[in-house]
């Protein structure tokens, strides 16, 4: 690292309301009091970044083009904003993409993933699809050396997987995940190396479940075709599993999780469903099963955590099927349109 930064950079901007992104020219982004800009290696493309491609209906609601999408990414430190002193130009990191406030309940009382002013990087402000991003050094998150570039681009991901699976004991339970993305995959991956027995993993996308079990020491099972209480039968589960991941946001998933759960049960739900769902609440208060929603990562425990993961021995590079150099963007947000990939990492060339 030397000299200052330029003045324009590569961006992949939302131009326009409609489907699509941009590679352009932009302003590298000016720092204030209490900033970092981060030259960006490595990113990740993440389900967001693809609704904001499509311009759905929740990106058409939530996104005010033009804007520089993108959030998961590893770089190094470019330059620093008056106040900063405990990070350093050079320094590689990664960062959490939530912005929050410090006025909430939830804020003042140290619990920042629930604080309800949160503003998302690449969401609500300009992102780390560019050759530079600005964030708040609180936001920044150091990498050491364990964590490589590509690694860092997907921490963010591995972070709801972390978070979703330690929100639980997991010592000796047997788990049922539903949904194998890359979530649902490194969720199996973290909930095996957590402790636990038996670890099920549920799609109908054969790429999927294949990734899946190349991956994890998880039980890859495709409910379209194969039935799951034979499976559990199989591995031994009479009276079904005790932890529940919800990680698809598919109705009958949560349906089957609900039917295949133990008396006692618990479940964490990080899949978003599109809608409103249909649920058969009479079978959960019967179960006796409790439901906890899972937003984001925990400021900054599960960074923590997910860190000496890696430098213990988690190993979730497997999830990355993809890696394309930045200008080749429009392959990327192909293959994640296509459903058959992990996670796409692209290159930014630095
Ligand atoms: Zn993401």
């Amino acid at each position: 690292m030397s000299g200052s930064p330029p003045r324009t950079m590569r961006a992949l901007v939302k131009a326009e309301p409609g489907e699509g992104l941009v590679m352009r020219e932009e302003p590298v982004p000016e720092i204030g009091p209490g900033d970092v800009l981060i030259r960006v290696h490595k990113t990740g493309i993440c389900g967001t970044d693809v609704h904001i491609w499509n311009w759905d209906d929740w990106a058409a609601r939530t996104i005010h083009p033009p804007l520089v999408i993108g959030h998961e990414f590893a770089g190094e430190i470019a330059a620093l904003g008056p106040g900063v002193d405990k990070l350093a130009v050079g320094q590689r990191v990664s960062a959490e993409g939530h912005l929050v406030g410090a006025t909430s309940r939830a804020s003042r009382a140290g619990r920042f993933h629930l604080d309800p002013d949160t503003k998302g990087v690449g969401v609500h402000v300009p992102g780390a699809f560019a050759d530079y991003v600005r964030l708040p050094a609180f936001n920044v998150v150091p990498l050491p050396e364990e964590v490589d570039d590509e690694i860092g681009a997907i921490l963010d991901p591995l972070g709801n997987a972390v978070h979703t699976v330690l929100s639980f004991d997991m010592v000796g339970e047997d788990v049922l995940i539903t949904g194998a993305g890359p979530i649902g995959i490194m969720a199996a991956a973290v909930a095996k190396w957590a402790g636990a027995r038996h670890v099920v993993i549920t799609d109908v996308n054969p790429d999927r479940l294949a990734l899946a079990g190349r991956v994890t020491p998880a039980r890859p099972v495709n409910v379209a075709s194969e039935d799951l209480h034979e499976v559990m039968a199989e591995l031994g589960l009479k009276e079904g599993f005790d932890i529940g991941l919800e990680m698809s946001g598919v109705a009958a998933a949560f349906e089957q999780m609900v039917d295949t759960m133990i008396m006692g049960g618990r479940i964490g739900m990080l899949g978003l469903p599109p809608g409103k769902t249909p649920v058969d609440w009479a079978k959960i208060v019967l179960r006796a099963l409790t439901i906890k929603g899972i937003y984001g990562r925990e400021i900054f425990e599960t960074w923590y955590k997910m860190i000496v993961l890696i430098q213990n021995g988690l190993d979730v590079r497997g999830v990355i099927t993809h890696r394309i150099p930045a200008e080749r963007f429009a392959e990327g947000f192909d293959a994640m349109r296509s459903g058959a990939c992990g996670k796409v990492v692209l290159d930014w060339g630095a």
